[in-house]
């Protein structure tokens, strides 16, 4: 979710990071508002980026040479902590052998295959290099499959900068949408149709009207980009029943999920079958990636098997390749999983205390190894509206407050905080007592 506000600068001011800041100023001259990825300037927490020297395990290292435990994982990628030596190695070996062929090379069978056996619904995939790709790309080839315009979204949900899914919705449900970035097209604008996440009947009217003019449903299956929110019981079998009635797709953008709650997609857990899976994040182990996969019969309409064109230069990259596959054999170790869901749950209910000893308000969304504060006196969040109705105010004071302890979370009401293997029990408690710490100069 994009925060436009800059959250109010009162009270904490974030100390040490004088480096940091004589490197912004820098960086703004020769990277629009210095960075590559908007969030990553800490506009909405009302201060000024980090900037990062190196990383191991679950730390991170500014270059004032601060310390942070790290809860932001590269936002998703790093499910097995920072520089994980087996992953270095592996990069470091297929560097040795050349870093780019532009030609097939024996690494991406073995990370296609990876992916489609953890994957029941995925027959083949296709790697791209980045989600947003990825996402685009199923999108394009499900409006060829079907021979249909529109794709219906939920509020809240994101799926990469394409220009169809940087929308907003109109002023009614059934009102087409509006692009939510300058440089978006009206005309394309009014083909994405957005819909309140978790809730059924908003969908099934919106099938109602425009079932037969729909390519896809494309859904992140948990959604992580408007801070951790969780599907309700029967939502997304739901969209599947419908998509099928109608002869539309399911996409399921699995680009955080995949590989993160367990070994394979949230489809497999929600026993749920979309026709297309966006990957991206965890398969390529920190390197840039995305991949779309599903049905064999609708994968073969893209090029040079059919005629639905999709490319790359880097695509399939040997690098990456390498980091991906060595990263997921790592994944498949007995109880890896059960180890950091068990790690955040811990985590989350000694958290959770620290905010009721205060009287603090918030709301602690978690699942498997990710998890959102939001800071809200509602009973829960389940949809872009709640979300929104957070206090992002607090929130910024509070990440401030977490940054001058060594805490490093996403500076955003709105997105993921992760536990990686790296997170050991004693980083886990050093976390709580700077958060402790932190919490004795919140004012609520
Ligand atoms: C991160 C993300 C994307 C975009 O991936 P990029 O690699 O940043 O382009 C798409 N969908 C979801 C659900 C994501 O979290």
């Amino acid at each position: 979710m994009r925060e436009s506000a800059r959250a109010s600068a009162r009270e904490v001011i974030v100390t040490g990071t004088e480096n940091s800041a004589r490197l912004f100023k820098e960086a703004q001259k020769y990277i629009p508002g210095g960075v590559n990825s908007p969030v990553r300037a800490f506009k909405a927490v009302g201060t000024e980026p980090l900037f990062i020297k190196k990383a191991y395990g679950c730390r991170v290292v500014d270059e004032d040479d601060n310390e942070y435990i790290d809860f932001v994982g590269s936002w998703g990628p790093l499910i097995l902590g920072h520089a994980h030596p087996r992953i270095v190695e592996a990069v470091e070996l297929a560097a040795r052998k050349g870093t780019s062929f532009g030609a097939p090379c024996a690494a991406e069978i073995e990370l296609a295959r990876m992916i489609t056996e953890a994957f029941p619904a995925i027959d083949t995939v296709r790697m791209v290099n980045s989600g947003t790709e990825a996402a685009l790309s199923a999108v394009r080839l499900a409006r060829a499959y079907t021979g249909r315009d529109k794709i219906v979204k939920f509020e809240g949900c994101y799926h990469g900068h394409g220009d169809s899914f940087l929308i907003k919705a109109g002023s009614g449900l059934m009102t087409a949408g509006v692009a939510d970035s300058p440089g978006v097209p009206e005309d394309l604008a009014r083909h994405t149709l957005t819909v309140p996440y978790n809730d059924k009947s908003a969908a099934e009217k919106i099938f109602a009207v425009y079932g037969k003019e729909i390519a896809a449903v494309i859904v992140e299956p948990v959604p992580g980009n408007m801070g951790l929110v969780l599907p309700e019981e029967g939502f997304l079998p739901m969209l599947r029943d419908i998509t099928g009635a109608y002869g539309s797709l399911l996409i399921f953008d699995e680009v955080i999920t995949g590989f993160r709650l367990n070994y394979g997609g949230y489809q497999n857990i929600a026993g749920v079958k979309p026709d297309l899976t966006v990957l991206g994040k965890i398969i390529g182990g920190g390197l840039p990636v995305g991949a779309y996969g599903g049905r064999r019969e609708i994968m073969d309409m893209v090029a040079p098997a059919g005629d639905v064109y999709q490319a790359g230069t880097l695509s399939g990259n040997p690098l990456a390749m390498a980091a991906g596959t060595a990263g997921l054999k790592l994944l498949r170790a007995d109880g890896f999983y059960e180890k950091i869901a068990e790690q955040t749950r811990l985590y989350v209910r000694e958290l959770k205390n620290l905010f009721e000893a205060r009287k603090i308000a918030v709301v602690i969304n978690f699942t498997g190894s990710m998890f959102t504060v939001f800071f809200s006196d509602k009973k829960y969040i389940n949809n872009y509206q709640s979300a929104v109705s957070c206090d992002t105010a607090k929130f910024a004071n509070y990440f401030r407050l977490l940054l001058n302890k060594g805490v490093y979370i996403p500076p955003s009401q709105f997105e993921l905080s992760f536990i990686s293997s790296a997170h050991e029990d004693g980083d886990i408690e050093e976390a709580l007592k700077r958060t402790d710490q932190a919490l004795n100069l919140f004012n609520n």
